[in-house]
């Protein structure tokens, strides 16, 4: 039940982290509005991605754990080919995507788990597909919200979880570039049928020294796969966040005459019902809020997919956010803080993850290790869940 009291909540996105803000936000009496762009629903699409460390006690504390544990990719391994198809390297031990198999993490589509958890958030939630917060105009009662459609209304606080290029941020913060690291890469995911005929296997191939490489996975029962396809860039590349017809293009001519199955992925890449292309970058500012707006997820502290860790921090963060909220009676500025608080050090640290990750790949292909690496699990695991 909403409370008079609190104030109404706008989240701007609604993927991982704006459903699991409001998934807590309601249950602690907050009026809650998703705004996402996409028209007609949550945007389809993405990689395998992966839920592990505090944020399985989050998902498990949602009451969604079992779900996505019933709903994983739950690979049973993956080969390496060369440009003929011919495996060079196989594991069932582990995947490139999702790690050692034997962890506990969760790897899930993006898009499976966005379902989850927007089904759990419920119908307490008010969603607004279509539209993008236009202008923000904060005065003492609130925040004053124009919409690209044209209408208007007053929310208590407006958080931006709309991702790596999020439009809040910049009407809040400013401009992207001054916040953005490019990490040197360009990701390509979209699904294609599983032509391969892969039982939950994934195929990986990277011809050494090559600034490109891609892969395949069977999904969904292997009803499916989704292809990923990558390529380096020093310089940035200059192209429309939203012009999904360029971007094929971009890859259409980065990819064409490569070997293995490369000219079939690109041939299903043109029906793809859901390709995403992206810089692989990182979001790093000196605070998450100003004023009455909050940034969560990928949109303050995206750590880009070299990192693993963007969506387990984002539901961790929007545990906290709305833990924060509702422990300080929806007092924005004290809740505010303590999110910032709580977080900004384990965020740090898996962002950096990112950097390291890419040094432990380096020292495995030179047969070496590097001492100085700090431990993968002891950072993912660095932030104990809270009671609220
Ligand atoms: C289609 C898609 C594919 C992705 N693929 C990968 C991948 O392959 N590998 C990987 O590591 N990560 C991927 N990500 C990012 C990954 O989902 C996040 O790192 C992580 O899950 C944290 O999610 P988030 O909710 O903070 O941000 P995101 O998952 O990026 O979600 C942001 C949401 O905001 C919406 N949005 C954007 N602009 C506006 C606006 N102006 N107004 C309203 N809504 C807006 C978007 O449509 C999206 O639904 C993808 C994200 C999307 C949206």
């Amino acid at each position: 039940m909403a409370n008079n009291e609190f104030p109404s909540i706008l989240i701007s996105g609604a993927s991982v982290a704006g459903p699991a803000l409001a998934y807590w936000l309601v249950r602690y009496g907050f009026p809650v509005t998703i705004v996402e762009r996409n028209a007609g629903g949550p945007r389809p699409g993405g990689q395998a991605i992966d839920v592990r460390g505090p944020a399985l006690e989050v998902a498990e504390r949602m009451g969604v754990l079992a779900e996505i544990r019933e709903r994983a990719v739950r690979m049973r391994g993956m080969s390496m080919v060369d440009a003929d198809g011919r495996e060079v390297y196989r594991s069932e031990e582990q995947t490139l995507t999702g790690g050692d198999l034997s962890s506990p993490d969760v790897e899930i589509l993006r898009d499976d788990l966005a379902d989850t958890i927007m089904r759990a958030a419920g119908n307490g939630v008010e969603y607004v597909f279509g539209d993008s917060i236009a202008s923000l105009d904060e005065h003492d009662g609130g925040v004053d919200v124009v919409f690209e459609s044209g209408a208007r209304r007053t929310f208590g606080v407006v958080v931006g979880a709309d991702g790596l290029h999020s439009t809040t941020r910049r009407i809040a913060f400013g401009p992207e570039e001054s916040f953005l690291n490019l990490l040197g890469t360009y990701l390509a995911v979209w699904t294609a049928p599983n032509f391969l005929g892969l039982d939950r296997w994934q195929v990986f191939h990277q011809v050494p020294d090559s600034d490109w490489g891609g892969g395949v996975m069977s999904v969904r029962d292997n009803t499916e796969s989704r292809v990923y396809l990558g390529f380096q860039r020093e310089t940035p590349l200059r192209y429309d966040f939203r012009d999904i017809a360029e971007q094929k293009k971009i890859m259409a001519d980065e990819f064409a005459g490569k070997g293995w199955v490369i000219p079939q992925f690109l041939m299903h890449m043109w029906n793809a019902p859901d390709f995403h292309f992206d810089a692989m970058a990182q979001v790093r500012l000196d605070h998450w809020s100003r004023g009455r707006v909050v940034l969560l997820g990928d949109a303050g502290y995206c750590g880009s997919p070299l990192s693993g860790q963007g969506t387990s921090m984002a539901l961790i963060g929007a545990y906290v956010l709305a833990g924060e909220l509702h422990r300080a009676g929806g007092d924005h500025v004290r809740a505010f803080a303590e999110y910032e608080a709580k977080l900004r050090d384990f965020v740090k640290a898996n962002q950096d993850l990112a950097y390291i990750n890419k040094r432990r790949v380096e020292a495995e292909l030179e047969g070496r290790e590097d001492p100085d690496l700090p431990n993968f699990t002891e950072v993912v695991n660095s932030y104990t869940v809270e009671d609220y």
